[in-house]
Protein backbone atom coordinates (compact mmCIF):
# COMPACT_ATOMS: atom_id res chain seq x y z
CA UNK A 1 0.00 0.00 0.00
CA UNK A 2 1.35 3.25 -0.87
CA UNK A 3 0.46 6.98 -0.74
CA UNK A 4 -0.40 8.78 -4.08
CA UNK A 5 1.23 12.50 -2.55
CA UNK A 6 4.31 13.37 -0.27
CA UNK A 7 2.99 16.02 1.91
CA UNK A 8 1.85 14.07 4.85
CA UNK A 9 -0.95 14.09 7.76
CA UNK A 10 -1.61 14.08 11.05
CA UNK A 11 -4.41 13.10 12.88
CA UNK A 12 -5.08 13.87 16.19
CA UNK A 13 -6.89 10.94 18.21
CA UNK A 14 -9.70 12.04 21.31
CA UNK A 15 -12.92 11.12 21.76
CA UNK A 16 -14.14 11.44 18.43
CA UNK A 17 -12.32 9.02 17.04
CA UNK A 18 -10.45 6.74 19.41
CA UNK A 19 -11.83 3.55 18.52
CA UNK A 20 -10.25 0.76 16.31
CA UNK A 21 -12.98 1.46 13.36
CA UNK A 22 -12.70 4.88 12.95
CA UNK A 23 -8.42 4.84 13.71
CA UNK A 24 -8.71 1.91 10.63
CA UNK A 25 -10.57 4.56 8.65
CA UNK A 26 -8.36 6.96 9.54
CA UNK A 27 -5.65 5.77 8.42
CA UNK A 28 -7.28 4.78 5.13
CA UNK A 29 -8.30 8.19 4.35
CA UNK A 30 -5.01 9.24 4.63
CA UNK A 31 -3.61 10.17 8.55
CA UNK A 32 0.20 8.62 8.28
CA UNK A 33 1.12 10.25 11.82
CA UNK A 34 -1.60 9.69 14.40
CA UNK A 35 -1.37 12.38 17.83
CA UNK A 36 -2.01 11.29 21.41
CA UNK A 37 -2.77 14.78 22.54
CA UNK A 38 -1.59 14.72 26.50
CA UNK A 39 -3.58 17.95 27.51
CA UNK A 40 -6.37 15.29 27.73
CA UNK A 41 -6.98 12.11 28.55
CA UNK A 42 -5.14 9.92 31.22
CA UNK A 43 -2.53 7.30 30.87
CA UNK A 44 -4.98 4.48 30.03
CA UNK A 45 -6.99 6.19 27.60
CA UNK A 46 -3.45 6.70 25.70
CA UNK A 47 -2.38 3.34 26.24
CA UNK A 48 -5.48 2.12 24.80
CA UNK A 49 -5.34 4.29 21.75
CA UNK A 50 -1.46 3.29 21.17
CA UNK A 51 -2.22 -0.03 21.23
CA UNK A 52 -5.25 -0.21 18.60
CA UNK A 53 -2.64 2.21 16.53
CA UNK A 54 -0.36 -0.55 16.50
CA UNK A 55 -2.68 -3.04 15.99
CA UNK A 56 -3.99 -1.09 12.83
CA UNK A 57 -0.23 -1.07 11.83
CA UNK A 58 0.10 -4.93 11.93
CA UNK A 59 -3.43 -5.12 9.93
CA UNK A 60 -2.22 -3.16 6.95
CA UNK A 61 1.25 -4.30 7.13
CA UNK A 62 2.50 -0.71 7.02
CA UNK A 63 4.83 1.43 9.50
CA UNK A 64 2.59 4.43 11.16
CA UNK A 65 3.84 7.37 13.14
CA UNK A 66 2.27 8.07 17.07
CA UNK A 67 3.67 11.53 17.89
CA UNK A 68 3.09 12.32 21.56
CA UNK A 69 2.23 16.03 22.38
CA UNK A 70 3.42 17.23 25.64
CA UNK A 71 1.13 19.92 27.14
CA UNK A 72 3.86 22.68 28.80
CA UNK A 73 3.27 25.37 31.13
CA UNK A 74 -0.29 26.30 30.16
CA UNK A 75 -1.10 29.04 32.48
CA UNK A 76 -4.48 30.21 34.05
CA UNK A 77 -6.34 32.33 36.02
CA UNK A 78 -7.56 31.51 39.66
CA UNK A 79 -11.40 31.55 40.26
CA UNK A 80 -13.90 34.00 40.92
CA UNK A 81 -16.36 34.38 43.97
CA UNK A 82 -19.63 35.23 41.20
CA UNK A 83 -17.83 32.50 38.61
CA UNK A 84 -17.14 35.63 36.40
CA UNK A 85 -16.89 39.35 36.20
CA UNK A 86 -16.61 41.91 33.53
CA UNK A 87 -13.50 43.83 32.53
CA UNK A 88 -13.63 47.45 31.04
CA UNK A 89 -11.55 49.77 28.72
CA UNK A 90 -9.16 51.70 30.95
CA UNK A 91 -10.16 50.30 34.78
CA UNK A 92 -7.16 48.98 37.23
CA UNK A 93 -7.13 45.27 37.59
CA UNK A 94 -4.86 43.19 40.02
CA UNK A 95 -3.33 39.85 39.53
CA UNK A 96 -1.41 38.65 42.99
CA UNK A 97 -0.97 34.87 44.61
CA UNK A 98 -3.54 35.23 46.75
CA UNK A 99 -6.02 32.12 46.52
CA UNK A 100 -8.87 34.14 47.61
CA UNK A 101 -11.28 34.22 45.01
CA UNK A 102 -11.13 37.12 42.90
CA UNK A 103 -13.92 39.73 42.45
CA UNK A 104 -13.68 42.85 39.93
CA UNK A 105 -10.90 44.64 41.37
CA UNK A 106 -8.37 41.57 41.22
CA UNK A 107 -7.69 37.62 40.64
CA UNK A 108 -5.53 35.26 41.67
CA UNK A 109 -2.43 34.35 39.07
CA UNK A 110 -0.78 31.46 41.30
CA UNK A 111 2.32 31.05 38.92
CA UNK A 112 5.42 32.98 40.78
CA UNK A 113 7.69 32.22 37.48
CA UNK A 114 4.86 35.11 35.87
CA UNK A 115 6.18 37.42 38.81
CA UNK A 116 9.60 36.80 38.65
CA UNK A 117 9.65 37.80 34.61
CA UNK A 118 7.35 40.87 34.90
CA UNK A 119 8.54 44.12 33.55
CA UNK A 120 6.35 47.18 33.19
CA UNK A 121 4.21 47.31 30.13
CA UNK A 122 4.44 43.62 29.67
CA UNK A 123 0.78 42.27 27.98
CA UNK A 124 -0.98 39.72 29.93
CA UNK A 125 -3.60 38.23 27.59
CA UNK A 126 -6.51 35.98 29.18
CA UNK A 127 -8.59 33.63 27.32
CA UNK A 128 -7.27 33.26 23.98
CA UNK A 129 -6.18 36.59 23.63
CA UNK A 130 -9.97 38.03 23.73
CA UNK A 131 -8.79 40.32 27.42
CA UNK A 132 -5.53 42.04 27.14
CA UNK A 133 -3.87 43.54 30.82
CA UNK A 134 -0.79 45.86 30.85
CA UNK A 135 1.35 45.89 33.80
CA UNK A 136 1.51 49.32 35.38
CA UNK A 137 3.68 48.32 38.44
CA UNK A 138 4.89 45.10 40.12
CA UNK A 139 6.13 43.53 43.43
CA UNK A 140 7.41 40.02 43.59
CA UNK A 141 3.53 38.91 44.25
CA UNK A 142 1.41 41.41 42.97
CA UNK A 143 0.66 43.14 39.55
CA UNK A 144 -1.14 46.28 39.12
CA UNK A 145 -2.55 46.24 35.50
CA UNK A 146 -4.76 48.59 33.54
CA UNK A 147 -7.59 46.99 30.55
CA UNK A 148 -6.63 47.70 27.25
CA UNK A 149 -8.77 45.27 25.91
CA UNK A 150 -11.81 44.86 27.76
CA UNK A 151 -14.56 42.02 27.88
CA UNK A 152 -15.91 38.85 30.18
CA UNK A 153 -13.37 37.33 32.23
CA UNK A 154 -14.15 34.27 34.07
CA UNK A 155 -11.86 31.65 36.42
CA UNK A 156 -9.19 28.87 34.85
CA UNK A 157 -9.20 31.03 31.67
CA UNK A 158 -5.68 30.37 29.75
CA UNK A 159 -3.04 33.46 30.37
CA UNK A 160 -0.61 34.28 27.53
CA UNK A 161 2.79 36.41 28.53
CA UNK A 162 4.12 36.49 24.62
CA UNK A 163 6.72 39.68 25.79
CA UNK A 164 8.02 37.72 29.05
CA UNK A 165 10.94 34.77 28.71
CA UNK A 166 9.89 32.97 32.00
CA UNK A 167 12.73 31.19 34.06
CA UNK A 168 10.99 27.90 33.66
CA UNK A 169 11.82 24.64 31.49
CA UNK A 170 9.00 24.16 29.35
CA UNK A 171 8.48 20.56 31.44
CA UNK A 172 6.38 20.88 34.11
CA UNK A 173 5.85 17.55 36.43
CA UNK A 174 2.92 16.86 34.58
CA UNK A 175 5.36 17.00 31.76
CA UNK A 176 7.73 14.90 32.89
CA UNK A 177 5.47 11.80 34.16
CA UNK A 178 3.57 11.98 30.86
CA UNK A 179 6.91 11.98 28.82
CA UNK A 180 8.21 8.95 31.15
CA UNK A 181 4.91 7.60 29.97
CA UNK A 182 4.66 7.70 26.59
CA UNK A 183 8.22 6.51 26.14
CA UNK A 184 7.47 3.58 27.91
CA UNK A 185 4.37 3.35 25.63
CA UNK A 186 7.15 3.56 22.67
CA UNK A 187 6.28 6.50 21.02
CA UNK A 188 7.81 7.76 17.78
CA UNK A 189 7.76 11.74 18.04
CA UNK A 190 7.80 13.73 20.89
CA UNK A 191 6.03 17.38 20.59
CA UNK A 192 6.78 20.00 23.03
CA UNK A 193 4.86 22.97 24.06
CA UNK A 194 5.64 26.32 24.56
CA UNK A 195 9.51 25.82 23.36
CA UNK A 196 11.18 29.59 24.66
CA UNK A 197 15.09 28.85 24.02
CA UNK A 198 17.24 26.33 22.68
CA UNK A 199 18.32 24.93 25.57
CA UNK A 200 14.71 23.74 26.24
CA UNK A 201 14.99 21.30 23.38
CA UNK A 202 18.47 20.44 24.74
CA UNK A 203 17.14 19.21 28.03
CA UNK A 204 14.19 17.16 26.16
CA UNK A 205 16.98 15.65 24.31
CA UNK A 206 18.27 14.83 27.45
CA UNK A 207 15.09 13.08 28.66
CA UNK A 208 14.71 11.32 25.52
CA UNK A 209 17.99 9.95 24.07
CA UNK A 210 17.29 8.19 21.24
CA UNK A 211 13.98 6.40 21.69
CA UNK A 212 12.09 8.83 19.92
CA UNK A 213 12.22 12.04 17.75
CA UNK A 214 11.96 15.08 19.07
CA UNK A 215 9.61 18.24 17.53
CA UNK A 216 10.07 22.01 18.74
CA UNK A 217 6.19 23.22 18.72
CA UNK A 218 7.06 26.48 18.05
CA UNK A 219 4.10 29.43 19.69
CA UNK A 220 6.31 31.43 21.49
CA UNK A 221 7.86 35.00 19.68
CA UNK A 222 11.26 33.98 21.96
CA UNK A 223 10.91 30.88 20.01
CA UNK A 224 11.02 32.75 16.86
CA UNK A 225 13.80 34.83 18.05
CA UNK A 226 15.67 32.30 18.73
CA UNK A 227 14.55 29.93 15.28
CA UNK A 228 17.57 29.06 13.82
CA UNK A 229 19.19 27.09 16.86
CA UNK A 230 15.85 25.25 17.69
CA UNK A 231 15.92 24.07 14.84
CA UNK A 232 18.66 22.54 14.39
CA UNK A 233 18.46 21.36 17.70
CA UNK A 234 15.54 19.37 17.01
CA UNK A 235 14.20 16.67 14.87
CA UNK A 236 11.66 18.32 13.43
CA UNK A 237 9.44 21.58 14.44
CA UNK A 238 5.63 22.67 14.28
CA UNK A 239 4.13 26.01 13.31
CA UNK A 240 1.72 25.76 16.60
CA UNK A 241 -0.76 28.67 14.89
CA UNK A 242 -3.61 28.41 17.76
CA UNK A 243 -1.27 29.81 20.77
CA UNK A 244 1.31 31.43 17.77
CA UNK A 245 -1.31 33.84 17.32
CA UNK A 246 -2.40 34.97 20.57
CA UNK A 247 0.94 35.30 21.50
CA UNK A 248 1.66 37.30 18.15
CA UNK A 249 -0.96 40.02 16.52
CA UNK A 250 -2.87 37.48 13.88
CA UNK A 251 -1.89 39.26 11.19
CA UNK A 252 1.93 38.43 11.69
CA UNK A 253 1.13 34.11 11.71
CA UNK A 254 1.32 33.81 7.84
CA UNK A 255 4.59 35.45 7.58
CA UNK A 256 5.94 33.82 10.52
CA UNK A 257 4.78 30.68 8.97
CA UNK A 258 6.41 31.17 5.96
CA UNK A 259 9.82 31.91 7.76
CA UNK A 260 9.73 28.90 9.67
CA UNK A 261 8.92 26.40 6.55
CA UNK A 262 12.04 28.11 5.08
CA UNK A 263 14.29 27.53 8.02
CA UNK A 264 13.50 24.25 8.28
CA UNK A 265 13.37 23.27 4.89
CA UNK A 266 17.04 24.37 4.89
CA UNK A 267 17.99 22.44 7.76
CA UNK A 268 16.22 19.32 6.19
CA UNK A 269 14.24 18.96 9.22
CA UNK A 270 10.35 18.25 9.30
CA UNK A 271 8.30 20.90 9.46
CA UNK A 272 4.44 20.76 10.23
CA UNK A 273 1.78 23.41 9.74
CA UNK A 274 -1.31 22.53 12.41
CA UNK A 275 -4.41 24.34 14.05
CA UNK A 276 -7.43 25.35 12.24
CA UNK A 277 -6.43 23.84 8.96
CA UNK A 278 -10.05 22.49 8.34
CA UNK A 279 -11.47 23.94 11.36
CA UNK A 280 -14.98 24.13 10.05
CA UNK A 281 -15.41 20.62 9.80
CA UNK A 282 -15.82 20.05 13.71
CA UNK A 283 -19.24 20.63 13.04
CA UNK A 284 -19.70 20.42 9.07
CA UNK A 285 -19.01 17.51 6.49
CA UNK A 286 -17.01 19.90 4.37
CA UNK A 287 -14.36 22.96 4.56
CA UNK A 288 -14.44 26.35 3.55
CA UNK A 289 -12.97 27.69 0.64
CA UNK A 290 -10.47 29.76 2.74
CA UNK A 291 -9.86 26.35 4.68
CA UNK A 292 -8.85 24.52 1.15
CA UNK A 293 -6.82 27.47 0.50
CA UNK A 294 -4.97 27.23 3.73
CA UNK A 295 -4.18 23.88 3.40
CA UNK A 296 -2.94 24.34 0.24
CA UNK A 297 -0.91 27.29 0.77
CA UNK A 298 1.05 25.16 3.24
CA UNK A 299 1.83 22.48 0.45
CA UNK A 300 3.04 24.54 -1.71
CA UNK A 301 5.16 26.52 0.51
CA UNK A 302 6.61 23.06 1.54
CA UNK A 303 5.20 22.09 4.56
CA UNK A 304 6.29 18.08 5.58
CA UNK A 305 3.23 17.65 6.94
CA UNK A 306 -0.24 19.04 7.67
CA UNK A 307 -2.32 18.43 11.27
CA UNK A 308 -5.59 18.17 12.42
CA UNK A 309 -6.67 19.02 15.67
CA UNK A 310 -10.21 18.69 16.82
CA UNK A 311 -11.63 18.11 13.37
CA UNK A 312 -10.52 14.53 13.96
CA UNK A 313 -9.83 14.45 18.01
CA UNK A 314 -13.77 16.32 19.08
CA UNK A 315 -15.38 16.93 15.81
CA UNK A 316 -18.37 15.04 14.01
CA UNK A 317 -16.57 14.37 10.79
CA UNK A 318 -13.39 13.04 11.82
CA UNK A 319 -13.10 10.80 7.86
CA UNK A 320 -14.26 13.85 6.05
CA UNK A 321 -12.01 15.93 7.54
CA UNK A 322 -8.68 13.41 6.88
CA UNK A 323 -10.25 12.49 3.21
CA UNK A 324 -10.79 16.65 2.53
CA UNK A 325 -6.80 16.79 3.20
CA UNK A 326 -6.03 14.16 1.46
CA UNK A 327 -7.75 14.99 -2.24
CA UNK A 328 -6.26 18.60 -1.35
CA UNK A 329 -2.38 17.48 -1.07
CA UNK A 330 -3.16 15.42 -4.44
CA UNK A 331 -4.68 18.37 -5.93
CA UNK A 332 -1.66 20.65 -5.12
CA UNK A 333 1.05 18.31 -5.99
CA UNK A 334 -0.49 17.93 -9.48
CA UNK A 335 -0.47 21.33 -10.10
CA UNK A 336 3.49 21.83 -12.57
CA UNK A 337 3.74 25.24 -10.84
CA UNK A 338 4.15 23.06 -7.08
CA UNK A 339 6.86 21.46 -8.50
CA UNK A 340 8.46 24.80 -10.05
CA UNK A 341 7.89 26.64 -7.09
CA UNK A 342 9.47 23.41 -4.78
CA UNK A 343 12.25 23.56 -7.34
CA UNK A 344 13.25 27.59 -6.72
CA UNK A 345 13.37 26.58 -3.26
CA UNK A 346 15.63 24.44 -3.61
CA UNK A 347 18.54 24.20 -0.01
CA UNK A 348 22.11 24.52 -0.50
CA UNK A 349 23.77 21.00 0.07
CA UNK A 350 25.27 20.59 3.60
CA UNK A 351 28.72 19.35 3.06
CA UNK A 352 28.52 15.54 4.12
CA UNK A 353 28.49 12.69 1.81
CA UNK A 354 24.90 12.17 1.97
CA UNK A 355 23.88 15.51 0.68
CA UNK A 356 26.56 15.03 -2.03
CA UNK A 357 24.72 12.00 -2.89
CA UNK A 358 21.32 13.14 -2.29
CA UNK A 359 22.26 16.52 -4.63
CA UNK A 360 23.45 14.38 -7.55
CA UNK A 361 20.72 12.81 -7.59
CA UNK A 362 19.42 15.36 -8.70
CA UNK A 363 21.01 15.95 -11.27
CA UNK A 364 20.49 12.88 -12.43
CA UNK A 365 16.91 12.88 -12.39
CA UNK A 366 17.12 15.30 -15.11
CA UNK A 367 19.71 13.21 -17.84
CA UNK A 368 17.43 10.13 -16.73
CA UNK A 369 14.06 10.10 -15.20
CA UNK A 370 14.28 7.95 -11.74
CA UNK A 371 11.72 5.74 -11.07
CA UNK A 372 12.59 5.89 -7.20
CA UNK A 373 15.26 6.78 -4.74
CA UNK A 374 16.10 3.89 -2.45
CA UNK A 375 17.85 5.28 0.69
CA UNK A 376 19.24 2.41 2.92
CA UNK A 377 19.39 3.60 6.29
CA UNK A 378 19.87 2.59 10.28
CA UNK A 379 19.12 6.05 11.45
CA UNK A 380 16.49 7.39 8.89
CA UNK A 381 19.39 10.34 8.32
CA UNK A 382 19.94 9.55 4.75
CA UNK A 383 15.97 9.51 4.18
CA UNK A 384 15.80 12.81 5.72
CA UNK A 385 18.85 14.03 3.73
CA UNK A 386 17.08 13.12 0.41
CA UNK A 387 13.76 14.45 1.25
CA UNK A 388 15.46 17.97 2.04
CA UNK A 389 15.92 17.63 -1.99
CA UNK A 390 12.40 17.42 -2.46
CA UNK A 391 13.02 15.10 -5.41
CA UNK A 392 9.99 14.34 -8.10
CA UNK A 393 10.52 10.05 -7.50
CA UNK A 394 9.48 9.23 -4.19
CA UNK A 395 11.88 8.23 -1.25
CA UNK A 396 11.92 4.94 -0.38
CA UNK A 397 13.00 4.86 3.13
CA UNK A 398 14.58 0.84 3.71
CA UNK A 399 15.32 0.51 7.14
CA UNK A 400 15.85 -2.56 9.29
CA UNK A 401 14.50 -0.90 12.45
CA UNK A 402 10.97 -0.48 12.89
CA UNK A 403 11.45 2.81 14.66
CA UNK A 404 13.00 4.41 11.88
CA UNK A 405 10.74 3.64 9.80
CA UNK A 406 8.07 5.14 12.00
CA UNK A 407 9.94 8.15 12.27
CA UNK A 408 10.11 8.53 8.85
CA UNK A 409 6.05 8.78 8.53
CA UNK A 410 6.43 12.51 9.13
CA UNK A 411 8.76 13.20 6.49
CA UNK A 412 8.09 14.64 3.21
CA UNK A 413 8.03 11.64 -0.25
CA UNK A 414 9.05 9.17 2.16
CA UNK A 415 7.73 5.80 1.98
CA UNK A 416 9.09 3.71 4.56
CA UNK A 417 10.17 0.16 4.49
CA UNK A 418 11.13 -2.52 7.02
CA UNK A 419 13.92 -5.06 5.94
CA UNK A 420 15.54 -7.62 7.35
CA UNK A 421 19.39 -7.51 7.48
CA UNK A 422 21.04 -7.21 4.15
CA UNK A 423 24.28 -9.08 3.84
CA UNK A 424 25.13 -7.36 0.11
CA UNK A 425 24.74 -5.26 -2.47
CA UNK A 426 22.90 -7.73 -4.19
CA UNK A 427 20.52 -8.51 -1.55
CA UNK A 428 19.65 -4.77 -1.59
CA UNK A 429 19.45 -4.23 -5.11
CA UNK A 430 17.06 -7.47 -5.17
CA UNK A 431 15.51 -5.91 -2.61
CA UNK A 432 14.73 -2.62 -4.27
CA UNK A 433 13.92 -4.12 -7.88
CA UNK A 434 11.30 -6.07 -5.85
CA UNK A 435 9.47 -3.21 -3.84
CA UNK A 436 9.56 -1.07 -6.98
CA UNK A 437 7.57 -3.41 -8.73
CA UNK A 438 5.93 -5.09 -5.90
CA UNK A 439 4.52 -1.51 -4.71
CA UNK A 440 3.83 -0.16 -8.22
CA UNK A 441 6.81 2.35 -8.26
CA UNK A 442 8.01 1.69 -11.26
CA UNK A 443 8.18 -0.37 -14.35
CA UNK A 444 10.16 -2.86 -16.26
CA UNK A 445 12.73 -0.56 -18.18
CA UNK A 446 12.51 2.30 -15.76
CA UNK A 447 16.07 3.27 -13.27
CA UNK A 448 15.72 3.40 -9.45
CA UNK A 449 18.63 5.22 -7.44
CA UNK A 450 20.11 3.59 -4.51
CA UNK A 451 22.33 4.73 -1.89
CA UNK A 452 23.47 3.01 1.18
CA UNK A 453 26.17 3.15 3.75
CA UNK A 454 29.16 0.10 3.64
CA UNK A 455 29.97 -0.98 6.06
CA UNK A 456 26.24 -2.35 6.55
CA UNK A 457 24.65 -1.86 9.61
CA UNK A 458 26.33 1.43 11.21
CA UNK A 459 24.88 4.80 11.35
CA UNK A 460 26.30 7.23 9.64
CA UNK A 461 27.84 5.83 6.96
CA UNK A 462 26.29 6.72 3.63
CA UNK A 463 28.62 6.18 0.75
CA UNK A 464 27.41 4.52 -1.99
CA UNK A 465 25.08 5.41 -5.18
CA UNK A 466 23.91 3.01 -7.61
CA UNK A 467 21.54 2.60 -10.42
CA UNK A 468 20.13 -0.06 -11.35
CA UNK A 469 17.81 -0.58 -14.42
CA UNK A 470 14.76 -2.88 -14.17
CA UNK A 471 15.75 -5.38 -16.77
CA UNK A 472 15.03 -9.09 -15.20
CA UNK A 473 13.39 -10.34 -12.19
CA UNK A 474 16.01 -11.21 -9.45
CA UNK A 475 15.81 -13.91 -6.96
CA UNK A 476 13.36 -12.31 -4.26
CA UNK A 477 13.88 -11.39 -0.89
CA UNK A 478 11.13 -11.98 1.05
CA UNK A 479 8.62 -8.46 -0.25
CA UNK A 480 6.24 -9.32 2.96
CA UNK A 481 9.14 -8.35 5.73
CA UNK A 482 7.54 -5.52 7.28
CA UNK A 483 6.39 -4.44 10.15
P1 LIG B 1 -2.09 22.86 21.07
O1 LIG B 1 -0.88 23.20 20.09
O2 LIG B 1 -3.23 22.41 20.22
O3 LIG B 1 -1.51 21.77 21.91
O4 LIG B 1 -2.30 24.13 21.82
C1 LIG B 1 -1.08 23.66 18.81
C2 LIG B 1 -1.23 25.16 18.73
O5 LIG B 1 -1.10 25.89 19.71
O6 LIG B 1 -1.46 25.59 17.60
MN1 LIG C 1 -0.45 25.31 21.65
Amino acid sequence: MRRKRDAKIIGTLGPASNDRETILKLFDAGIDVFRLNFSHGTHADHARTHAIIRDVEKQRGRPIGIMADLQGPKLRVGKFANGKEMLVVGQQFTLDQDPTPGDATRAPLMHPEIFAALTVGANLLVNDGKICLKVLEFTADSALTEVTVGGEISGNKGVNVPDLVLPISPLTEKDRADLTYALSLGVDWIAMSFVQRPEDMVELRSLVGNKAAIMAKLEKPSAIEFLSEIVQLSDGVMVARGDLGVEMPQETVPVVQKKILRRARQEGKPVVVATQMLESMITSPVPTRAETSDVATAVYDGADAVMLSAETAAGSFPVEAATAMNRIIIEVERDPYYRKSIDASMPTPGDTVADAISSSLHHIATVMPLAATFTYTESGFSSFRAARERPEAPVIGCTPNVETARRLTMVWGVHPVIHQVMNSIDDMVSHAINITLEEGFGEMGEIIAITAGMPFGRTGTTNMLRLTRLKELPDFVDPKDVV
